[in-house]
């Protein structure tokens, strides 16, 4: 597997690009927005950067990482000759169906097609591609260049071959690959969101304040940061989407997105990449930081 495309330079999609393209893998980045190119790539530096001010890495290995990257907003061009694709467009259905309708008929035969997907169906998207056993979900975690653990999800077709192909690739990436089944919310979000909710629904009662929520959870369960600044990482609007694919696909009245976050979202209000979601990230310098250490 030498050549490798993601679709989508947000968030996630500049962390994907950046660690395949420092691991050696010539990497396609493709989005519909030149200028959502130029911030990624421009994120990737950044974070080149700060690790190469840790000591970890020299200015060679920033070089090579970003010479190993292209990018492009012709799709075509960006899979003609793709082994792999990990998508990371924008968390929405119907973004997604067509763009597997597109790569299935641009990619060559063999390429396998990964969803970075947080919530939506594997098996879903893999029914509108005429490949449905080349079909999986690699759920990389944010911040991506950190963070270790893959998400494995195996929609209903997908086969053995290509679940071992991408559990060896996370490998060699120096991820920690860990594989589950395609129901809603997969194993992180399932758990995870309805947390994060009970946060806001807490806040919305009025049960404390936001300071306290966050501080109570992380200092009470060592949680590295309180769930409500961790939505501010992940985006409101991220957070939204996923409840309400648990919310349809599980049928279950206790993952209905609290009545504040759909307020924010509706507002504007996205978190980090907003400027304004729980924290005000303009409000202060050391806010500023943190924004732009996970940007
Ligand atoms: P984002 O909003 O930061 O970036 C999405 C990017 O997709 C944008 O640059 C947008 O221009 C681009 N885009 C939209 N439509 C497109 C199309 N048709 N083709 C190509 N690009 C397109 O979103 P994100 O947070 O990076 O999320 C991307 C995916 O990763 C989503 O599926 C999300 O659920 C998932 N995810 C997010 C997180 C997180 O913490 N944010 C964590 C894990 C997984």
């Amino acid at each position: 597997m030498k050549n490798i495309t993601v679709i989508g330079a947000g968030t996630m999609g500049n962390g994907i690009a950046h660690v395949f393209a420092q691991q050696g893998y010539a990497v396609h980045l493709f989005d519909i927005n030149q200028a959502a190119l130029d911030r990624g790539v421009g994120t990737i530096a950044k974070n080149l950067d700060r690790i190469i001010a840790k000591g970890v890495i020299d200015e060679a290995v920033k070089t090579a990482t970003l010479g190993n990257i292209t990018t492009t907003t012709d799709l075509k061009t960006a899979v003609n000759q793709a082994d792999l694709v990990v998508e990371a467009a924008t968390e929405n259905i119907e973004i997604k169906l067509q763009l597997f309708r597109d790569l299935d008929s641009l990619t060559p035969e063999n390429c396998i097609l990964a969803t970075n997907t947080s919530s939506i169906s594997i098996t879903k998207i893999a029914a509108v591609t005429n490949r449905p056993d080349r079909v999986i979900g690699m759920h990389f975690m944010n911040p991506v260049p950190i963070m270790k653990l893959i998400e494995i999800i195996r929609g209903y077709s997908t086969s053995d071959e290509v679940t071992n192909t991408i559990v060896a690739l996370s490998e060699k990436l120096g991820k920690i690959p860990v594989s589950c089944n395609d129901y809603p919310g997969f194993v992180a979000n399932r758990i995870l969101m309805p947390m994060i909710n009970e946060a806001i629904i807490s806040l919305h009662e009025g049960v404390a304040g936001v300071a306290e929520i966050d501080a109570i959870m992380k200092l009470g369960m060592a949680h590295p940061m309180g769930p409500l600044q961790l939505a501010d990482f992940i985006g409101l609007d991220v957070c939204l989407s996923i409840l309400r694919v648990l919310h349809d696909g599980l049928g279950n009245p206790k993952y209905a997105p609290c009545p504040l976050l759909v307020n924010m979202v509706t507002a504007g209000k996205l978190g980090v990449k907003s400027g304004e979601g729980f924290y005000d990230y303009s409000a202060s310098r050391k806010a500023e930081k943190v924004a732009k250490g996970f940007a």
